[in-house]
């Protein structure tokens, strides 16, 4: 097996092009290190993007943040920015592994591994976050729900990566929040994610919502009948039980010893609405 570590993009580009889809992107290397050494997967390259300076980079403008694709959860967690605007979203990558994987484990990585049970999908998601892919066609965008198309699978094409992770800028009044169901206190898979971001008018009136829920289906959902049970409500429980219901509805699990279909589908409502009101009351001191 060989090993690059490029400093450039356009470097890490022809590397990936040149193996004609056999080569792998190493970040923090807490998933594909597993897998190469349970012999799941035996790359013959290994490109290392971690020594590529837009992928290690958090930045803020007018426009909104950029998180560089190998910027490690626990860099997530010290930036002050990025706490105050998507605490959803550093809430989901806190969640991962052990302070250690915390130390490793990308934004980048845990999309591009595809599970469907990864934390910070579903709070990406809900936070509209636009992926930045770089590739030998030059560079593209892409919402992050359109990159895993089923379990280990993604829609990159061959030499393409993430490069960064794309939010808007916070409106006035807006909050988000990731909440996740695993049958221990921590390391562990979520068995349910639920994700939600929205914004309230100046009456308390909810104006935007998105509504992403993990592990329920071979992808991440974005579920826009449940943002439209919040939308022109002021969240009340009569909104919370039509968000519960679209929450539900939308799930398409699997049955496993982790959580019965019938368990993972009533969990997907009731976690769904607990993010809401989480969601709602950091709109409201925001
Ligand atoms: C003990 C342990 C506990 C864990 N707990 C959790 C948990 O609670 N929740 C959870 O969601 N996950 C968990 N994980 C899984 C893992 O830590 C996460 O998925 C992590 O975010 C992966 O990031 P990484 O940077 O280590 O990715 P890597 O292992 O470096 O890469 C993962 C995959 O994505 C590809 N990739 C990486 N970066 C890019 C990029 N920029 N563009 C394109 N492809 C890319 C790689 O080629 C590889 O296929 C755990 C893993 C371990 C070992």
């Amino acid at each position: 097996m060989e090993y690059k570590a490029p400093s450039s993009i356009d470097e890490a580009v022809a590397l990936l092009a040149g193996a004609n889809g056999n080569a792998r992107v190493l970040a923090g290397g807490t998933d594909l290190l597993v897998q190469i050494r349970a012999r799941f997967i035996k790359p013959p390259l290994v490109v290392d993007v971690k020594n590529i300076q837009e992928l290690r980079t958090i930045s803020s403008t007018d426009e909104g943040i950029r998180i560089g694709a190998a910027v490690s959860g626990a860099e997530l967690g010290e930036h002050d920015v990025v706490q105050r605007e998507w605490p959803g979203v550093v809430e989901a990558a806190e969640l991962i592994g052990s302070t250690q994987i915390q130390g490793r484990a990308s934004l980048g990585g845990n999309l591009c591994n595809a599970s469907p049970a990864a934390d910070t999908v579903p709070a990406l998601v809900a936070a509209g976050a636009i992926c930045l892919i770089a590739g030998p066609d030059g560079p593209r965008r892409a919402p992050v729900e359109q990159i895993a198309t089923g379990p280990g699978q993604t829609s990159l094409k061959n030499g393409e990566f993430v490069v960064e992770f794309q939010f808007p800028r916070k409106s006035p009044h807006s909050g988000d929040a990731y909440l996740r169901f695993i049958p221990r206190t921590e390391m562990d898979i979520a068995v349910v994610g639920a994700g939600v971001s929205l914004t309230l008018d100046e009456a308390g009136v909810c104006k935007q919502a998105r509504v992403s829920l993990g592990a329920v289906a071979p992808t991440v959902l974005l579920v826009e009948a449940a943002a439209n049970a919040l939308i022109g409500s002021r969240i009340d429980d009569q909104a919370l039980d039509k968000l519960e219901a679209a929450a539900s509805d939308a799930c398409n699990p699997i049955d496993d010893k982790r959580g019965t279909v019938e368990f993972r589908v009533d969990v997907a409502g009731v976690l769904a609405k607990r993010a809401a009101l989480i969601a709602k009351e950091r709109a409201e001191v925001n």
